[in-house]
C-alpha cells in the first residue's frame, strides 16, 4: 500500500491520524502549523515535537517537500520562474509575479497536459501524472520561503488541466484557503479550465467562492475546434449554459480567457460574435496576444489588431483587459521552461551513452 502523504491531509484527516496513533488533539494543530503555516520543509524542522514522535512520524508518512532546480528571474519586472522537482524526478514549473495589489503564483495542476490545445507548449509530451494537493501547495510554500514574501494571489493556470485533477484540486483549494494553514482568501483564487463541462459543474456546487476562467479562444464552435481538442466534446452553448450555472450558484464574474492569434481568431467578426456571447454575461475578457512556441506555426496578433479587437469590445460595453506579458525575456509561453529543461537532459543523457558504449547509467 501506498504511504499516506502528510502534507495532503486537510486538518480533520490529520486529526484523525493523530488519533489513531494515540496522540493529543492539540499535536495535529501543532503538525498542521508547522506544515502550513511556519512551512517547514522536513519533520525535523519541527523543534516543539520530541525526537521520538518525528521518528515516528518520518517511518510512518511521506513529506513532499520540493526541491528547486532552476529560477529564472526577469530583469523587465522581477518575475521569476521556478522549476521545482518532484519525489520521482519528474519537474514542473510554477511563476512568480509581483503587483501592485501583491504578490501572485501561478501553479501547475498537473505534470503535463493531455487536453492538446495546439498552440499549448505544456501539451506536447501528454500527461504524465496528477500532481497530489501537497504538490499544488508546495509550489507556493517553496516560493514564499524562498522569496520571504506573503503570496496573496494564486492561479491555476500553469501546466496541467486542473480540472482534470477534480479532486486533489478541491482538497488544495480547501487547504489553502483553510484558516488553519496560509488562509489565503478564495476572491484571490482563480482556476483556468478548458472547458470540461461536468466538473464545472460540479466546481460550481463546491460553495467556494473563487474565481472561474475559461479558456474560450474562439466565439465559434467550429474555429475552436480547430485551435482545441476539447471542442469536439463540449460545444460552446454548453459552455455558456455551465459559466451560467457556475454564475448562478457563486456570484462570481467569470473570466473569459482568449488567446489572439494572428490570422485565426482576431479578426472584427471575431470581436463581434465574442461580444454577443459576453455581452448578456456578468464576465470580464483577459486578451492573451498568443505566446508562439517552436512547434507550432501559429503567430502572435499584430499590435494594432489587438489594439482594434480591444476597441471592438470596449465600443460594445464589454469589460476586458489584454494580459500583460510578465517576464518576456525568460522562457515565455507555459511549459517552456520545463521543456527546455526535459531536453537538456536528454542531450546530456546522449553523451552520457555514448561514453559508456551505450550502457545506460541513470546518475
Ligand atoms: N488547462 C487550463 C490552464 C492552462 S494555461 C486551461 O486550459 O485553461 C492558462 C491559459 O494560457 C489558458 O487559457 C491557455 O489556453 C493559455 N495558453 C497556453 N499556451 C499559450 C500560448 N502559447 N499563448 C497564449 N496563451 C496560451
Amino acid at each position: 500500500m501506498d504511504r499516506i502523504d502528510i502534507k495532503s491531509l486537510p486538518f480533520e484527516e490529520l486529526k484523525k491520524e493523530m488519533e489513531g496513533l494515540g496522540e493529543k488533539a492539540f499535536r495535529a494543530k501543532q503538525l498542521y502549523d508547522w506544515m502550513h503555516v511556519k512551512l517547514a520543509g522536513s519533520f525535523e524542522e519541527m523543534t516543539n515535537l520530541s525526537k521520538e514522535l518525528r521518528t515516528r512520524l518520518s517511518e510512518r508518512y511521506d513529506y513532499t517537500a520540493l526541491n528547486q532546480v532552476e529560477v529564472q528571474e526577469s530583469r523587465i519586472d522581477g518575475t521569476r520562474k521556478y522549476l521545482f522537482e518532484l519525489h520521482d524526478g519528474n519537474v514542473i514549473e510554477s511563476v512568480w509575479m509581483k503587483y501592485k495589489h501583491g504578490n501572485s503564483v501561478c501553479i501547475s495542476s498537473q505534470v503535463g497536459c493531455r487536453m492538446g490545445c495546439r498552440f499549448c507548449a505544456s501539451t506536447l509530451d501528454g500527461l504524465e501524472r496528477n500532481l497530489s494537493p501537497a504538490e499544488m501547495l508546495d509550489q507556493i510554500y517553496a516560493i514564499t520561503r524562498q522569496t520571504g514574501e506573503r503570496v496573496s494571489n494564486v492561479v491555476v493556470m500553469g501546466t496541467g488541466e486542473p480540472l482534470d485533477n477534480y479532486e486533489n484540486l478541491c482538497v488544495f483549494l480547501r487547504m489553502l484557503t483553510d484558516e488553519n494553514g496560509l488562509h489565503i482568501s478564495q476572491r484571490n483564487v482563480t482556476v483556468s479550465t478548458c472547458g470540461l463541462v461536468p466538473n464545472m459543474y460540479r466546481l460550481a456546487d463546491e460553495k467556494l467562492q473563487i474565481t472561474l476562467a475559461l479558456s474560450l479562444h474562439a466565439a465559434t464552435d467550429e474555429k475552436r475546434k480547430s485551435l482545441m481538442p476539447i471542442a469536439n466534446r463540449f460545444c460552446i452553448a454548453e459552455l455558456m449554459d455551465a459559466c451560467d450555472y457556475y454564475f448562478s450558484k457563486t456570484g462570481r464574474r467569470i473570466t473569459f480567457e482568449y488567446s489572439l492569434v494572428g490570422g485565426v481568431n482576431d479578426t472584427d467578426e471575431d470581436a463581434e460574435r465574442l461580444s454577443k456571447l459576453a455581452g448578456p454575461r456578468c464576465c470580464h475578457i483577459n486578451l492573451i496576444p498568443v505566446n508562439p512556441i517552436k512547434e507550432r506555426e501559429y503567430v502572435q496578433a499584430e499590435a494594432k489588431r489587438i489594439a482594434a479587437f480591444k476597441n471592438k469590445l470596449e465600443k460594445n460595453r464589454i469589460a476586458c483587459t489584454i494580459r500583460r506579458e510578465m517576464g518576456r525575456d525568460i522562457d515565455g509561453a507555459c511549459g517552456q521552461l520545463r521543456r527546455r529543461h526535459m531536453s537538456a537532459h536528454k542531450e546530456a543523457d546522449g553523451v552520457k551513452d555514448v561514453f559508456h558504449n551505450g550502457h545506460r547509467e541513470k546518475a
